[in-house]
């Protein structure tokens, strides 16, 4: 299985390994003996071999989850010693920075530079800055006056304690740093955790797997059952051994979670799908205004959740901005993500191919205007051409559905209220982009928006201590900062009669 540009890299010999999944500190096959192959994208070739796991690997995973949670060196370990141990993995995770870069490029088929400075640094920051918390989770003292009770006395406080045994199901387009995104926190508070990774892409899960143990983490605090949506993530999802469940992934799936969770009122947070505004005001630069509205949508392929999707263009500028993002478009590089030269690699998937083909086809049946692009790109892999769709609205599915591929639609706007309304039609509600030098402006709309994240003049930033997560069907919760320490942990009331 030649399978890296460099044969004997780190990478190449650990695809080249039996992979297996993480239960209780050891490394399993699937109870049932399945195993489901795993793709590279760019060419289409299978390059590994994982374990099918379903309820009956979920049900041991959940237990030996419960196991560390309740009565193990994990739950005994002091908060300093837990923080040190989160720590540490994000330093072996810098250690394996390259081979890490190397496994995503391949599964998920993105450029492994990007991958190299996105994915797996912001994974290992994740690590790094949610190791501090483990030490600063605590609660508050009340000076409370009980009427009914005159002349007693009391002492209340609160205590903040791990939800307890977390289920963790994650997607594709960032496979290492959704897993970063949801364990670190976990870890943090001192729950224990099953993941599941996505089927397209459990590589990277299975390596962080192996590194938290280089690191020092406790045998059964961090399990992975690799499997597929249907068996596996179901299974996650319904246990009643599971007292919360968190999950990215789109907006279908996160209701049949919510249906399944609803059983036994476990906690859900959930990030979702997104059909995210992108708004340039004639006043903006547009020298940064234009490489950054082509970044918002064709930056991960399209396959972001929060991706600048609908670009709002002021009306005096309309035909200049969308020149400059498709002839942006036309520019970018397509191929494999292990070569350096790469600027855009395949979609993760035949699944996604068919998927985006499908709405560049409804986009032309409906007589939306292709600016560029609008095909796939060659006969191996999964490319698409990035493409900006000119003069798509309501009632057109580019312009209403999340398409998670290079596909940008356009329209002009007049003013602050017009685009204000236009921004927030949708379902969605997870990001929002804002191109303008007039505070005024941008102060108006951003109150106006629905959406979990505004950026103004830039797109596309993430940091660990800024809280993401969306309104509206795009989900609940947040992931990242104080925030997300709060998502799993419960709070205590204590009172005391002195
Ligand atoms: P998906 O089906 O929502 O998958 C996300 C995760 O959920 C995967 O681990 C998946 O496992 C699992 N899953 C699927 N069905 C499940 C079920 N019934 N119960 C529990 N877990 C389940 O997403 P997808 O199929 O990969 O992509 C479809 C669309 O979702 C995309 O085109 C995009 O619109 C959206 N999406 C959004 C995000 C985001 O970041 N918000 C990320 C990925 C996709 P399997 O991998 O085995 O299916
Ligand atoms: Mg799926």
């Amino acid at each position: 299985m030649a399978v890296t540009a460099e044969a004997e890299s780190p990478a190449a010999r650990f695809l080249e390994q039996p992979k297996r999944m993480l239960v209780d500190g050891d490394w399993v096959e699937a109870r049932n003996g399945s195993t489901f192959e795993v793709f590279d994208p760019a060419l289409g070739e299978v390059i590994a071999h994982v374990p099918g796991g379903d309820a009956e690997d979920v049900d041991l995973a959940v237990a030996a989850a419960r196991r560390a949670f309740e009565d193990s060196e994990w739950s005994r370990m002091t908060a300093s010693d837990r923080g040190r141990v989160i720590w540490r993995i994000g330093d072996v995770i810098l250690e394996h920075a390259d081979e890490l870069a190397e496994i995503e490029s391949i599964d998920n088929g993105k450029p492994v530079g990007i991958a190299r400075v996105a994915d797996v640094e912001l994974a290992a920051d994740m690590f790094h800055y949610m190791a501090g918390f483990a030490t600063k989770i605590y609660g508050q003292t009340f000076p409370i006056s009980v009427l009914y009770a005159p002349g007693a006395q009391f002492h209340a406080y609160t205590l903040k304690e791990p939800i307890g045994v977390v289920g963790q199901i994650i997607p594709w387009n960032f496979p290492l740093l959704m897993a970063a995104w949801k364990v670190c926190p976990a870890l943090a508070t001192g729950c224990t955790i099953v993941l599941k990774p996505a089927e397209q892409t459990p590589l990277s899960a299975i390596r962080l797997g192996e590194l938290t143990q280089e690191a020092g983490l406790p045998d059964g605090v961090l399990n992975i059952v690799t499997g597929l949506g249907e068996t596996a993530g179901a299974a996650v999802a319904a246990h009643p051994g599971v007292d919360k469940v968190a999950f990215t992934g789109s907006t279908e799936v996160g209701k049949l979670i919510v249906q399944a969770a609803s059983n036994d009122l476990k906690r859900v947070t959930l990030e979702l799908g997104g059909k995210s505004p992108n708004v340039v005001f004639a006043d903006a630069d547009l020298e940064t205004a234009i490489p950054g509205a082509a970044n918002a949508i064709f930056f991960n392929h399209g396959q972001c959740c929060c991706a600048g999707s609908r670009l709002y263009i002021e009306q005096k500028i309309y035909d200049e901005v969308l020149q400059g993002v498709s002839d942006h478009a036309g520019k970018i590089k397509l191929g494999r993500g292990l070569d350096p030269d790469t600027e855009m690699g395949p979609l993760v998937s035949a699944e996604q191919l068919d998927r985006v083909k499908g709405f560049l086809d409804s986009g032309e049946r409906e007589g939306v205007r292709t600016v560029t692009g609008g095909k796939q790109v060659g006969d191996r892999g999964y490319f698409v051409a990035p493409t900006v769709l000119d003069g798509a609205s309501p009632g057109n599915k580019v312009y209403d559905e999340e398409i998670f591929g290079p596909v940008v639609t356009t329209l002009p706007f007049k003013d602050v209220s017009e685009v204000g309304a236009a921004a927030n039609e949708t379902i969605y509600g997870l990001a929002a982009g804002i191109w303008t030098n007039d505070l005024t402006k941008a102060h108006r709309l951003i109150p106006q928006l629905r959406a979990g994240t505004v950026w103004v003049n830039t797109y596309n930033i993430f940091d660990a201590a800024l809280p993401f997560g969306g309104y509206k069907q795009s989900g609940w919760g947040r992931e990242m900062g104080e925030e997300a320490i709060h998502e799993y942990t419960e709070t205590k009331s204590v009172c005391i009669g002195l």
